[in-house]
């Protein structure tokens, strides 16, 4: 959901929650209102209700106030302009201490390197290409086929899951899509790289290949995303081709 900037179901719910509470406040029938302060007697005597799911919900957004507010018009109006405001805003900081989180965890590190905003991912929209873009956001997300993943799924330690093509190093991203001398792999990123290195917004600030991939795949530039997303694709290909 990160990738496509989407937040989760979980925030369309706690709204639907809310936007009933305040219904059942306007309503004009006597018998709902009877049935509301009977929930809210529950509450305040420990049993579950819903309205204390309420209560709950309402204390964790920080916006309770509105449960003491007597005014059902700008309880309502509340609801309706700064709910989704205030959940969004919590979500982001919540993403935001997540993202440090991922950095300590070896599945979700590389993700945390190269998804640094909650947003909708740029290239999703830009390379047509469906294989293409699908090759990069394999890489992205760590979705790929690469021993680093393929290791972990057979429970191998980082150091065991290397490269069958040129058993050197760590077949990790970087090494597969940068670093590996398997020469079918260095004849595909020769030739692109060649082509990206002749583009005038191409400026990498580093030359350690960690920041030279993140590079690539954090990149806004349109020509940069296609060239990325089709050095993924070829060498997820040949990687596949040689490897199966
Ligand atoms: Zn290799």
């Amino acid at each position: 959901m990160s990738e496509v900037g989407k937040y989760p179901i979980t925030i369309k719910i706690i709204k639907l929650i809310c936007k009933f509470y305040v219904h059942l406040l306007k309503s004009p029938s006597r018998i709902v209102q009877e049935v509301v302060n009977t929930d809210k007697a529950l509450a305040a005597e420990g049993f579950p209700s819903y309205y204390s799911y309420i209560e709950r919900i309402f204390d964790f957004i920080g916006m309770k106030h509105l449960l003491y507010m007597c005014d059902t018009y700008e309880v309502s109006n509340q609801v309706e302009f700064c709910l989704e405001k205030t959940l969004t805003k919590l979500y982001d900081k919540k993403w935001i201490s997540d993202r440090i989180l991922f950095s300590s965890n070896s599945k979700l590190e590389f993700f945390s390197k190269v998804k640094s905003e909650f947003e909708f991912a740029e290239y999703l929209d830009v390379v047509k290409n469906p294989n293409h873009r699908a090759a990069l956001t394999k890489v992205r997300i760590s979705a790929h086929k690469y021993p680093i993943e393929t290791g972990r799924y057979r429970k191998l330690k980082r150091e065991e899951r290397e490269c069958p093509l040129c058993c050197r190093e760590i077949g990790d991203e970087e090494h597969c899509i940068l670093r590996c001398p398997h020469p079918f792999l260095t004849d595909i990123r020769c030739s692109i790289t060649a082509r990206l290195s002749s583009l005038e917004g191409f400026v990498p600030e580093s030359t350690d290949d960690m920041d030279e991939l993140c590079y690539l795949l954090k990149n806004k530039d349109k020509e940069i995303m296609h060239l990325t997303s089709k050095l993924c694709f070829k060498i997820q290909e040949i990687f596949q081709e040689l490897t199966c």
